[in-house]
């Protein structure tokens, strides 16, 4: 079953079209017409386990709420944002 609704109504199918697309609209409707809100972080280095941020989204077409997840996965120089560790 690859299309379990999970998430609150997000399908694993479209959640993973959202990543693929940089987050490219709601994951529920589609439309563009999102919102980012605060961030909240679980920093792992005391842990050795990844660092994961998530930020709280809003849709203001569909009024669906969900969280972008980031993890920690590279450095740059504050002014060159050019990626130092490869793919
Ligand atoms: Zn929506």
């Amino acid at each position: 079953m690859s299309n379990t609704v999970k998430a609150r109504g997000i399908t694993v199918a479209k959640a993973k079209h959202y990543i693929a697309c940089g987050g490219c609209g709601c994951p529920n409707c589609g439309s563009e017409n999102v919102t980012g809100g605060s961030f909240d972080s679980d920093i792992g280095w005391e842990r050795r386990l990844p660092t994961v941020v998530w930020q709280n989204v809003y849709c203001e077409d569909c009024d669906f709420e969900w969280q972008d997840v980031y993890t920690l996965t590279d450095v740059c120089d504050r002014d060159d944002k050019s990626f130092l560790v490869p793919d």
